[in-house]
């Protein structure tokens, strides 16, 4: 006897691995060869992951330490950035394999970021998370603190991160105007930033900006690097 309902769940699989596929093809599609695709995998399990590397996508980023260190013993060769809030005495755990900390958000978490991937003898790239949206509660910093950050004496004592750019989320909002003109802020934080501190650095050069609902206002302002979870994964 054939077991309908074993044939309908395998069904289901078939078209969430699929879409899996077809939604990082349809996204690649569409961005420009110089802006790099993130694939958000948090909650998500390995095995959506593991479907994702088998279209071609490297690139993962999760927002909690413990998560993204489960899922990098389970899958060691991807690249992997953080982009959550991340407590100081987290950093630890993911120093040892992180390529990039995307929500660097003052010298404390840089300084141990540093301390910790000297342990290991690497370099971790970072980037400085910047405030845009109207949400209070959203975390990142102010332009006039990313200066004063960046001004401090002690940055330059840093010899295992390396600073690559900003990274931002926009307001959660349907009003594309204001997104927008979040972006442009950002690009222009990231202007003077790059002019006034990182001139002769050619590292210092990326914008994370867009998620599923604005990545493609993000790019037309400038986006080097999209971070893209439920428009890959489906939704949480
Ligand atoms: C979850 C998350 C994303 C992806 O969000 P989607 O709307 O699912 O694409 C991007 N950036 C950060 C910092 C996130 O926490």
């Amino acid at each position: 006897m054939i077991d309908d309902k074993k044939i309908y769940i395998c069904a289901i699989d078939f078209f969430i691995v699929n879409n899996i596929v077809e939604n990082i093809n349809r996204i690649r599609e569409e961005l420009p060869s110089a802006v790099q695709l993130i694939a958000i995998s948090k909650t998500k399990p390995v095995e959506d992951i593991k479907t994702a590397l088998t279209a071609g996508q490297r690139r993962f980023g999760e927002n909690k330490a413990l998560e993204l260190v489960a899922k990098h013993e389970q899958i060691p060769d991807a690249e992997w950035h953080f982009v959550g809030h991340l407590q100081t005495n987290k950093v630890k755990y993911i120093a040892p394999f992180v390529t990039m900390i995307q929500t660097v958000d003052s010298f404390r978490l840089l300084a141990e970021i540093n301390r910790q991937a000297q342990k290991y003898n690497r370099i971790i790239k970072c980037l400085l998370e910047v405030h845009i949206a109207q949400e209070e509660e959203k975390s990142g910093l102010r332009g006039d603190e990313i200066f004063r950050l960046l001004e401090m004496p002690e940055i330059g004592g840093l010899h295992n991160i390396r600073l690559c750019g900003l990274m931002a989320m926009a307001t959660y909002t349907d009003d594309k105007s204001l997104i927008r003109s979040e972006f442009r802020q950002l690009a222009d934080i990231h202007k003077q930033v790059k002019q006034r501190f990182f001139a002769n650095d050619s590292a210092f050069c990326e914008l994370s900006s867009g998620m599923t609902d604005d990545y493609r206002i993000a790019v037309e302002e400038g986006s080097t690097m999209v971070r893209i979870g439920s428009g890959i994964f489906g939704s949480r």
